[in-house]
């Protein structure tokens, strides 16, 4: 299945992209299958109450990850991609005044948050551990219809339909160099002397201008940045309960008087990539604007090893930003496709895990190395995420999310530069260590998937 860059890279609205900007399209996508009725037989001017059920890790962490608020929102029409916050002010008073909203395109149905977002704390749906089923009521309190729906990870959404179709018939457009296994990317980019960032790009101009990838890979890197500055310059206790204190700006101000002295030592170089990962995911903590990727969770790994590359690495060429995110969405798309980038799938190695191998390959891309190196990187950067569990305490993307952000891009920056002394030959390959990810997740005890109901989750004492 080809994966736009696009589909891996996307603005999204924090803390989380499976629990937060899922439900939020889920939502928008139930109301949209209303106005068509395509596939509910309804006669919509009967509908007079919608519900919400959320199952599974959606239940379990859909408060610290407000999914609550999500689904809300999604009803009122909002999307992480048009999302205001001068709306959610109007939203908040219509609530205030009242204990409901009027549904978007729908203004006599009314939906009360309270009694009509429904946690099922029982066994997850069957077919994923991110479900949610939207039923319709006539006046008389009468099912109507339901529709459901899957969060997958990364801000994809699934029907229940859609979930259950093979990847082969997803493929259309034929692509000039199509690869779904590394094994694929390097033959590929052997056979035909290419980089692995010019058949990505390659790839995606079967589907759009050179001017659209352009301008689109473009606005990914500032609202990137945008996302780091913000993150560098704002403090204070980040929402949820847990009182934890956002770090990155006296971090900041604490490197930067540092700058020049000859008495730093050269580790201080992790403390400022970890530092640019800890902006992101403190914006993405408190509920700001980032860029998925490939989640929300796992927002600061790329951005930070980006901004390493351009601020700390001698003769960096910003040219090369491109080639960057190029190559990190084209590790992305192997990654999804082969296995999960969904904490509650598959821990946490499926989000860190995953950012941190697509920012190796982005890093050993630019740094100059071949595919064979970038290979290396990404899986060095995979294989040293494996087994890592998802036990976010008190269910926010805060603890251990915004360290280990950090500690993400440390070892990507570590495994590219390993990478890059080598010659690509090595023993497990990255498809071997995808599989293992995939399998590992699958035989993970479902309280270690993002329920907050083992690891960290149940071993600290809040305060
Ligand atoms: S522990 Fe990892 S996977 Fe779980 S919510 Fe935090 S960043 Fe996401």
């Amino acid at each position: 299945m080809f994966l736009s860059i696009f589909d891996i890279f996307k603005v999204g609205i924090g803390p989380s992209s499976s629990h937060t900007n899922g439900p939020m399209i889920a939502a928008s996508m139930f109301l949209q299958s209303l106005k068509t009725a395509s596939d509910l037989s309804l006669d919509t001017r009967s509908i007079s109450r919608i519900t919400c059920t959320l199952h599974g890790s959606l239940a379990f962490t859909g408060k610290g990850h407000s999914t609550d608020k999500a689904i809300l929102y999604g009803m009122a029409g909002l999307t992480p991609e048009n999302f205001d916050p001068d709306r959610i002010v109007k939203i908040k008073n219509e609530l205030s005044q009242n204990d409901y909203i009027s549904v978007n395109g729908f203004s006599s149905v009314r939906f009360c948050p309270e009694s009509d977002i429904i946690f099922d704390y029982g066994p997850a749906l069957k077919q994923h551990a991110n479900g949610m089923i939207f039923r319709v009521f006539d006046a008389d309190g009468n099912l109507c219809g339901s529709k459901t729906f899957f969060s997958i990870g990364g801000g994809f959404v699934k029907s229940e339909l859609e979930l259950g179709i093979t990847k082969e018939a997803l493929n259309s457009k034929e692509i000039p160099y199509p690869f779904s296994t590394a094994e694929e990317m390097i033959q590929l980019a052997s056979a035909n002397n290419i980089s692995i960032s010019k058949m990505k790009k390659d790839n995606e101009l079967v589907f759009i201008t050179q001017d659209e990838l352009n301008t689109g890979i473009t606005k990914i890197w500032a609202d990137m940045k945008k996302s780091i500055q913000d993150g560098l310059h704002t403090d204070g206790i980040l929402p949820g309960g847990l009182k934890l204190r956002r770090r990155a700006k006296a971090l900041y101000k604490s490197l930067n008087s540092e700058k020049g002295l000859n008495s730093t030592a050269p580790h201080v170089v992790n403390d400022w990539i970890a530092l640019y990962a800890m902006a992101v995911n403190e914006e993405n903590a408190a509920g700001g604007k980032i860029v998925t990727a490939p989640t929300n969770g796992a927002a600061g790994v790329i951005p930070a090893t980006l901004m390493y590359y351009l601020e700390h690495v001698p003769n960096s060429d910003p040219n090369k930003i491109h080639d960057f995110l190029l190559t990190a969405a084209a590790i992305g798309g192997i990654l999804k496709s082969n296995a999960s980038i969904s904490g509650a799938e598959v821990g946490c190695q499926g989000e860190v895990g995953s950012a941190a191998a697509m920012a190796a390959a982005g890093l050993c891309s630019v740094l100059g190395g071949s595919a064979a190196q970038i290979e290396n990187a990404a899986e060095i950067a995979l294989e040293h995420h494996l087994g890592m569990t998802c036990d976010p305490i008190k269910g926010l993307v805060q603890a251990p999310c915004i360290e280990r952000n950090g500690l993400g891009a440390i070892k990507a920056v570590s495994a590219a530069s390993l990478a890059l002394r080598g010659d690509g030959i090595h023993l497990v390959s990255l498809d071997a260590c995808i599989k293992t990810m995939f399998e590992t997740g699958k035989d993970m005890m479902v309280k270690y998937k993002e329920t907050s109901q083992g690891g960290l989750a149940v071993n600290v004492i809040e305060c």
